[in-house]
């Protein structure tokens, strides 16, 4: 549901979303639903939900302020339906686990969140075979598609490198090979991006980051575009092969996803991201332009070899940012110091940001990213991903830039 009349923006639809969908006493805001289960008075009625229609039975396969947050996201993507998790790789997993099976192909970004690296580790002990290409570059992606690829997936910013896929040429390509376009797109967020309009199938968020905004709340989200024909899928088990060709990939991602793993996202912290929804365009529009003055600030300084930040004109897929994200290039930068620098010391000069992992909260974040996220990888790997021991990534926050600027160049200083 739309506010009525005219198509409003945003952040106009987001705020009164959940009154418009009708809420009792005149209450802003849909409750917090903490019944774990829904009963009838007619038993036909709970037939009915055990046989497809839309209403609550258990609260494991979701709950009314589940279901608000999810029609708001959906609203927010401009898709067709959408399923919350517990948290953004819950979502992530139920998606590859319920949409491939062994023998399938994904063809994955290498630039991808290292949790959802790990997760590939997974699929192929579970006998999904997945291979990572350079998927700035078009041509790696096509010339790495097999007769049993069946999903393609790609972050919208790469982390901690900022690489930007060739989103819209990718989601061309996929809609000519009928192949599932799976685009997480938790580091711009719909505000940024609406994966639809770079012809994504599906797509999903970790609601944690940007979407609740405040280090609030943790929870995911997969969103039905409504592009891709299910049709032609051939993973859709027969029993979900009902009704609309366009909504049996969400029901199977439900009906398996929640009901056989149980990642459920729970409805307080459902309600606490509906409430950080309210002021997502606000924070991003602030927190890029902050990242923008950051990134333009430490590019000029002695002390710092490179910056990777798509605002940025040296950027590689700067053109392709400018004309994605709409004049926006996100709150994440990362930049190397100079070899000379320990970048651990140059962390315990800043006074301001958290020294913290997590990304797109409200408050700046920095950490040394070889000697933390990465770590685990191992010095080869890294060498090979680019990762240098100097590398420090920076999640930028709404603070006031003065601050920030004056306490990043404080910082440098030291280390002249
Ligand atoms: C954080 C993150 C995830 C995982 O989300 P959680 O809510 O932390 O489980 C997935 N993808 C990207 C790009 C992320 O930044």
């Amino acid at each position: 549901m739309t506010v009525k009349g005219t198509p409003k923006g945003f952040t106009t639809e987001i705020l009164h979303h959940d009154r418009l969908r009708g809420t009792e006493h005149g209450a802003v805001h849909q409750p917090i639903h903490t019944s774990s289960q829904y009963g009838y008075e007619d038993a036909r009625d709970l037939v009915a939900v055990f046989q497809g229609k839309p209403g609550f039975s258990y609260a494991r396969q979701g709950t009314p302020t589940t279901a608000a947050l999810e029609a708001k996201l959906t609203q927010m993507e401009g898709g067709l339906s959408a399923i919350t998790f517990a948290t953004g790789m819950a979502a992530l997993a139920a998606v590859f686990t319920t949409l491939l099976k062994s023998g399938d192909h994904l063809l994955a970004s290498q630039y991808v969140f290292g949790n959802t690296n790990s997760l590939f580790g997974t699929l192929a002990q579970l006998g999904i075979d997945v291979s990572l290409v350079d998927a700035t570059d078009l041509a790696q992606v096509k010339a790495a598609v097999r007769p049993n690829t069946r999903m393609i997936f790609v972050e919208t910013i790469g982390n901690p490198g900022t690489q930007i896929a060739d989103l819209a040429g990718i989601g061309e390509f996929a809609k000519a090979n009928n192949l599932v376009y799976l685009v997480d797109g938790t580091l711009t967020s719909p505000y940024l991006l609406q994966a639809k309009s770079v012809g994504a199938s599906l797509t999903m968020h970790s609601l944690s980051k940007h979407i609740a905004g405040h280090a609030q709340a943790l929870g995911g989200v997969v969103i039905d575009t409504g592009l891709f024909d299910w049709s032609v899928y051939p993973n859709i088990l027969p029993t979900y092969q009902k009704g609309e060709p366009k909504t049996w990939a969400i029901t199977q991602i439900k009906k398996k996803g929640l009901r056989d793993m149980g990642a459920t996202l729970a409805a307080e912290p459902a309600h606490r991201i509906s409430i950080g929804a309210e002021t997502l365009a606000l924070r991003l529009d602030k927190a890029c332009a902050n990242a923008l003055a950051l990134a333009q600030m430490l590019d000029k300084h002695p002390c710092v070899a490179r910056v990777a930040y798509p605002g940025l004109q040296h950027h590689p897929q700067h053109e392709r940012a400018a004309s994605l994200f709409a004049g926006r290039f996100s709150t994440l930068l990362s930049f190397t110091l100079k070899p000379e620098i320990n970048c651990v010391d140059f962390l315990n000069s800043l006074t301001l940001p958290v020294l913290a992992t997590h990304v797109g909260d409200t408050r700046t974040l920095a950490l040394p990213v070889a000697q933390t996220i990465y770590h685990e990888m191992g010095p080869s790997m890294r060498a090979r991903m680019g990762i240098d021991d100097g590398l420090v990534r920076v999640s930028v926050g709404i603070e006031d830039i003065d601050d920030l600027l004056d306490d990043f160049a404080r910082a440098l200083d030291e280390f002249v």
